[in-house]
């Protein structure tokens, strides 16, 4: 039978283990496999050429129990309603497991933004805003950059909410520049989260950050910042790729060299220098190193290469880069495979610390940022081994996944169940 791969269902079959282990109220359940709001627009984009082009756009707000949604907005051209479901019930997990005041949502328009020059895209981020914005707000739901959307569009955003509501509204959106009140250290705060995360997981496999071997699946806001920041702990980076392919080097790869020709010429396999190989993103992905991250899209580990991975640890800096059947393989594997939405909860979690700096206007250090992002995360990895250790003397095996799944949907179950949802 051929494995799901729809990402809002994967999201629900996710729910359900972990409903069936935690034995979850059947009512709570039900509520949550689905979300609370889900809404569809046209966007219509004035573009260089005179003509108007017509856009389609998402907002879904899973779950507001614990507070505004949160959630980042994809310009993507498979962009789907489906997968901005799965990504807005991900978002939920994320920070509830953050332990932050937030629900989740997510954002998504269907688009190509290689094909878009500068005006063209400012119209459509302000195409987003009009259609959508009645439905956001700092108290309501706050967007956030995700795949090819970036600072300047959360600025462009920012600015036309303001405009909308008749006055400056910096904590409607996260993620924007500096000049516009975002946060320090937001920019690497995804990566820099999953690396608390990684130096957590090798004490625990006892693996040295410095001797590491890492591979990185895709070289955007996460991968790129994961490459910088692994290489500064000292570890090896042996292979990169974006969605063209990717290299490899044993003798490690050069990150300045890297970036620089990525800025250039947009695909880093035009780079190439004496003993540095092309390989495959599905090399990649198999490669025996001692650390993996998958830093690109949805479903790169199922069930067809899970058994091919080699890496000791699997740290998922993508949104859902591992389905569920792969997911049972790899803990049989003895993987350690860290889920996305506690890997890569650094962002949302640098994205409430802006929130907050908005609403008091008082401005953080970055070095305040990341010690307060490192006491949080590291709360979190160690929620989700806890919780694993107590299934453990239950006699139950549960994946990390499942583990902090339950953790999340417990928190989320009882704050609908206090507020007398069900
Ligand atoms: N897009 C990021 C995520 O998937 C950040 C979301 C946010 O900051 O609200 O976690």
């Amino acid at each position: 039978m051929a494995e799901e791969l729809d990402p809002f269902k994967i999201s629900q079959q996710q729910l359900d283990s972990a409903a069936e282990v935690m034995e979850l109220d059947k009512t709570a359940h039900e509520i949550l496999r689905e979300p609370m709001r889900t809404i569809s627009a046209t966007i219509p984009v004035k573009m260089a050429d005179g003509s108007t082009e017509v856009f389609q756009g998402f907002r879904v707000q899973y779950n507001d129990a614990r507070g505004p949604g949160k959630g980042g907005i994809r310009f993507h051209p498979k962009e789907n309603l489906n997968t901005v479901k799965a990504l807005s019930a991900w978002m939920t997990w994320k920070c509830s497991l953050a332990n932050i005041p937030y629900g989740g949502a997510k954002g998504g328009v269907i688009c190509n933004t290689k094909n878009m020059n500068q005006a063209e895209l400012e119209n459509l981020s302000r195409g987003y805003i009009r259609a959508l914005g009645r439905f956001i707000g700092p108290k309501l739901d706050v967007p956030a950059p995700d795949v090819y959307t970036n600072p300047q569009i959360m600025a462009w955003m920012m600015d036309e909410y303001s405009k909308l509501v008749g006055h400056n509204e910096f904590g409607v959106i996260t993620g924007k520049p500096i000049e516009v009140w975002g946060s320090e250290g937001r920019f690497d705060s995804t990566a820099m989260g999953g690396m608390y995360v990684l130096r957590e997981a090798a004490k625990q496999r006892k693996l040295k950050i410095k001797d590491a071997r890492i591979a990185i699946q895709g070289f955007g806001n996460a991968g790129k910042f994961a490459f910088d920041l692994s290489r500064k702990l000292g570890a090896r980076v042996v292979a990169i790729s974006d969605s063209s392919g990717g290299v490899y080097s044993e003798k490690g790869l050069d990150y300045d060299k890297l970036s620089k020709a990525k800025a250039e010429s947009g695909e880093i396999q035009d780079y190439s220098e004496k003993g540095m190989e092309k390989i495959s993103n599905s090399e990649l992905l198999e490669l025996d190193v001692d650390v993996l991250i998958p830093a690109a899209i949805e479903n790169q580990i199922t069930k067809d290469n899970a058994d091919k991975i080699n890496a000791d640890i699997v740290l998922e800096l993508a949104n859902g880069p591992v389905t569920p059947a792969a997911d049972g393989i790899l803990f049989e594997k003895d993987i350690l495979d860290l889920p996305d939405f506690l890997v890569n909860s650094g962002g949302v979690i640098v994205s409430y610390f802006e929130w907050v700096q908005n609403t008091q206007n008082y401005y953080w250090t970055q070095d305040e940022v990341y010690s307060k992002l490192d006491s949080i995360i590291t709360k979190s990895f160690h929620d989700v081994f806890a919780m694993q250790e107590a299934y453990k003397a239950k006699k139950k095996k549960i994946s990390p996944r499942t583990s902090a799944y339950v953790v999340a949907v417990d928190r989320v179950s009882k704050a609908m169940k206090t507020r007398g949802w069900y």
